[in-house]
């Protein structure tokens, strides 16, 4: 991949992603695939006015040498000096951008310890979670690694797989300086324009229902709460610094009311969930709970996707993504979560988002989830727009409004 198209990638990330700001620390977190894009990304973080970059590795096949040598027990350990470091995050409120590159296949056959010892974890460092939630920039956005890319073209040779696949990343995060024009910043504020547009209109309806219907035998609705609101494209801090969390991101989403939930909804794409891939599954809710599911492939994984706590058999997200976006109509099935939640609308099972109910800044936790907000220490999203997906959405007032017909905006 050309040299400037990359660094204008890497000047995206920082400026429109991370919108990092002068004197502020950044932590980037990468794999060890593409470390001269790396330098890339951390000189735009220090030109944005960073005060100090820091990249913390990773290397997937060393998380399974882990799971495998490590008793359950020291895998659930989070030490007294990571505590000390969530904490400094907490309190100096770092930007925090992710890379995410990994073989969607990479923990494959992975201990299951590993998967109870994650959990485990995840609940010692929720507190420290929530404490920075809304208050620091954070964005994820991909570069291709070489599995990952392989993944994708199987017939391809590897640097041929992977510039494929850097092509695919560009072209779906509108930053390959032709497709959406020579500038991705421009590219990006004109997409944020448009999803805020129709965020707004949403919201203006004052819708308290959606009714999903699609051929596959998706057949379902949710209630909102009446603080829901509709975000999409660019998010705030507390503070009011603007940034965009997901590049990309093509989706207008809320939080339901936890509660209300009710019939079947298909999986249309693969779910990869930590390396390992759900196929051709289905959920069924009644009075918001899961009750029922079943998978094809990845039974066991669905399980604990549904399984991990109370919560995470609750829905915490409702999203709205057209058949048009550029990653559905890129035809390519990235494995990802990243990109596929954005190629169709999707609902996602587990924490509901603060931000998504008006008000917010006001509610304790408990006040929160007294209003139908859903709390978990899971947030996993699974995709279900079909080409035929119908969704009806009923407003206060009880008026029946089309939100979207054959897979796209109604409006
Ligand atoms: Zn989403």
């Amino acid at each position: 991949m050309k040299k400037t198209v990359l660094k204008q990638y890497a000047r995206l990330i920082a400026k429109m992603g991370g919108n990092v700001q002068k004197g502020q620390d950044v932590v980037v977190v990468a794999s060890l695939d593409q470390p001269e894009f790396v330098k890339m990304l951390v000189e735009e973080c220090y030109r944005a006015g960073a005060r100090k970059v820091r990249v913390e590795w990773s290397y997937q096949p060393l998380t399974k040498i882990h799971a495998r040598y490590q008793k359950e027990k020291v895998l659930s350990e989070v030490t007294e000096w990571e505590k000390a470091k969530l904490q400094e995050m907490v309190d100096t409120l770092p930007c925090r951008i992710y890379l995410a590159s990994e073989d969607p296949d990479g923990l494959k056959g992975i201990n299951r310890k590993f998967f109870k010892a994650a959990q485990k974890r995840a609940i010692i460092n929720k507190p420290y979670r929530d404490a920075i939630d809304n208050k620091h920039q954070w964005c994820i956005a991909a570069v291709p690694g070489e599995a990952w890319a392989k993944k994708l073209y199987p017939k391809m040779r590897k640097q041929q797989a992977i510039e494929q696949l850097w092509k695919d990343i560009l072209l779906t995060s509108r930053a390959d300086g032709v497709t959406f024009g020579s500038d991705p910043v421009q590219a990006w504020e004109e997409h944020n324009a448009d999803l805020k547009d129709r965020c707004r209109y949403l919201n203006e309806l004052k819708l308290r229902k959606l009714t999903y219907k699609a051929s596959n035998g998706t057949d379902f609705t949710v209630e909102l709460m009446p603080e829901s609101r509709f975000h999409g494209g660019s998010d705030f801090t507390l503070q009011g610094v603007e940034f965009n969390p997901n590049i990309p991101s093509e989706e207008a989403f809320t939080s339901p009311d936890r509660r209300t939930a009710n019939g079947i909804v298909y999986a249309t794409k693969p779910l990869s969930y930590a390396g390992q891939l759900i196929e051709n599954f289905w959920i069924r809710f009644e009075e918001g709970r899961a009750v029922e599911w079943k998978a094809e492939v990845g039974q066991d994984v669905l399980d604990y996707i549904i399984g991990q706590d109370d919560g995470s058999h609750y829905l915490g997200e409702v999203a709205l993504v057209p058949k048009e976006s550029p990653i559905n109509t890129s035809g390519v099935l990235f494995y990802n979560t990243l990109f596929d939640e954005n190629a169709a609308c999707h609902l996602a099972l587990g924490a509901g988002f603060n931000e998504c109910v008006e008000g917010f800044q006001d509610l304790s936790e408990e006040e929160l989830f007294e209003k139908g907000l859903n709390d978990s220490i899971g947030h996993t999203d699974f995709m279900i727009g079909s080409d035929d997906l119908s969704i009806d959405g009923v407003t206060e007032d009880g008026k029946t409004v089309p939100i979207f017909r054959n897979g796209t905006w109604a409006f």
